[in-house]
């Protein structure tokens, strides 16, 4: 099987590194089960969101992002099963390309370069198998198995098959 993975909210914590900077920034604390229930803008005063937009393009916001439990070791037993390429929307914050390739380098090592693919869009992408955060990536994958990983947006998101994590995923792909 070939299988297209997503980077951020599937592989690196992007949600709560955004969360985690605007809390130091605001010296505040966001309650994370209310995170799960309400959208995060809600959440926040409306002046604040767009500051929060803004923390995706500081240099070093997606080089140090966590990587989501799991990851490693599933991605690895994929990787040895299959055939994964990593696919992410790079080009949406230039800056993030050589971030998140180094951020591969780091955690990832054994993906080798000719199976990253940092782009635009998605849909032209021909797999098996797609594993991504956001609906509008999976709306327009043609490959038979569109596989929506949990993150506190998607949340109410019913048409596709839901992964609410790595074991999930595991159980599932491997
Ligand atoms: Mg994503």
């Amino acid at each position: 099987m070939r299988i297209i993975i997503d980077m951020d909210e599937v592989m690196a914590d992007a949600y709560w590194g955004l969360v985690e900077k605007y809390e130091n920034q605001f010296n505040t604390t966001i309650d994370q089960e209310q995170v799960w229930e309400k959208k995060l803008r809600d959440l926040i005063p409306e002046e604040h969101y767009k500051i929060g937009i803004g923390y995706l393009y500081e240099p070093g916001f997606f080089r140090n992002l966590r990587v989501i439990k799991g990851a490693q070791e599933v991605i690895k037993a994929l990787w040895d099963k299959h055939e994964v390429f990593i696919c992410s929307a790079a080009m949406q914050f230039p800056q993030s390309l050589q971030e998140k390739s180094d951020w591969l380098d780091e955690h990832f090592p054994f993906i080798d370069w000719k199976y990253r693919i940092l782009c635009g869009h998605k849909y032209m992408i021909d797999a098996d198998v797609m594993l991504d955060d956001h609906a509008y990536n999976l709306e327009v994958f043609t490959g038979p198995q569109k596989l929506l990983f949990t993150s506190p947006h998607n949340i109410a998101e019913e048409r596709f098959t839901r992964v609410d994590n790595w074991e999930a995923a595991a159980k599932l792909l491997l």
